[in-house]
């Protein structure tokens, strides 16, 4: 501790009552002395961020890099620390990076990305090898996990999952305070859990995973198809009146429009399988749910709840909170930085 208060991470705060002798003085994070850089490489947009250790973002970046893959796809990752670590005003201590597949956050690999077309990438390596900095990497899902626990709703609960519905479908699994990451670093991977028997081809070779029917690429598709098909529909005119189809699909809900209101039922439902299995094997009570899904609002809610308790002990299902995250698109941002926290052991 005298290091990081030589160091001016940590400040004195004054002193605490003592019930006798020297009075203990209290020692916080001094907000900005040090921050973090997290980048976010899981979505169509980069996203990344100079976050102080309270998981306050200093500076913010977004970068539209659309479906980039591999070499170019880690280019792109580059410039964007790169830029955030020349308005660093304090020295960085760590980069977080969030990205999408299968990675080992001890060995910081990428196994396997498929969006970004990526395997074996050795994303720590190259991070650390580029700026000299201490650089963890996790999944997107994982590091949402991370957050919710650190700085949302999962705050000071010692378990809870996150699903992140962005064009993949993927889980984070926080037991005892801890990431639980499976043998393989695949737990929570319920997004190629098929759902719909001899169903359309996904990308992972298989048919009729829970992502070909409930990913934000598939809502898009299905949520255009439905509004070309009732031309007269409230959701045919919302898509007109909203940037994203799938805020136009939420908008079209609430009014009440039936075939809105019967896609949104059928993603909820078809979420459901998935969160009847999480809950069977997890009977953890907390559930909370990232991604623009969150402007379906409650009739998905609804639709997740009741195919869950149908397919699940009732029981168990009735007693598990199904929410959606608060957080917003900085979620994984804040993951990284509670990530870097922890792993640097700070306080
Ligand atoms: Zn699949």
């Amino acid at each position: 501790m005298g290091e990081l208060l030589a160091e001016g991470v940590v400040e004195e705060l004054g002193t605490a009552p003592s019930p006798g002798g020297k009075p203990p003085i209290l020692v916080g994070v001094a907000d900005n002395s040090r921050l973090i850089l997290a980048v976010d490489v899981s979505n169509d947009e980069y996203r990344g961020a100079l976050v102080n250790l309270r998981g306050k973002i200093a500076e913010e970046m977004v970068r539209p890099v659309g479906r980039l893959q591999g070499q170019e796809a880690l280019e792109a990752a580059y410039t964007l620390a790169g830029e955030l670590l020349a308005k660093s005003p304090v020295p960085l201590l760590g980069i977080g990076i969030s990205t999408p597949g299968l990675v080992d956050p001890q060995e910081g690999v990428v196994y396997q990305a498929v969006n970004r077309g990526w395997v074996d990438v050795p994303l720590r390596a190259l991070f650390a090898e580029r700026y000299g900095l201490p650089v963890f990497v996790a999944n997107d899902s994982h590091m949402m996990a991370l957050a919710e626990a650190s700085f949302g709703s999962g705050r000071g609960r010692r378990r809870l999952v996150a699903i992140k519905v962005g064009e993949g479908i993927g889980t984070g699994i926080v037991v005892d305070g801890q990431l639980y990451l499976g043998d393989g670093f695949g737990a929570g991977e319920i997004g190629h859990l098929v759902v719909v028997d001899e169903g359309l081809p996904c990308r992972c070779g298989n048919r009729g995973c829970l992502e070909t029917v409930a990913g934000v690429r598939a809502i898009q598709q299905r949520t255009e198809e439905e509004a070309r098909r009732f031309p007269e529909s409230a959701l045919a005119a919302a898509l007109d009146r909203f940037p994203s189809s799938i805020e136009a699909l939420g908008e079209a809900a609430r009014q009440g429009d039936p075939t809105a209101l019967a896609l949104v039922h059928t993603i909820g439902r078809h979420l459901g399988i998935g969160v009847a299995a999480l809950v069977s094997v997890l009977n953890i009570e907390r559930i909370v749910i990232h991604g623009p899904v969150r402007h379906l609002g409650p009739p998905l809610l609804q639709a997740i709840g009741a195919e869950a308790r149908r397919r699940a002990l009732e029981r168990l299902v009735r007693a598990t909170r199904i929410e959606f995250s608060q957080l917003g698109e900085k979620a994984a941002l804040l993951g990284a930085s509670a990530l870097l926290s922890s792993v640097l052991g700070l306080p």
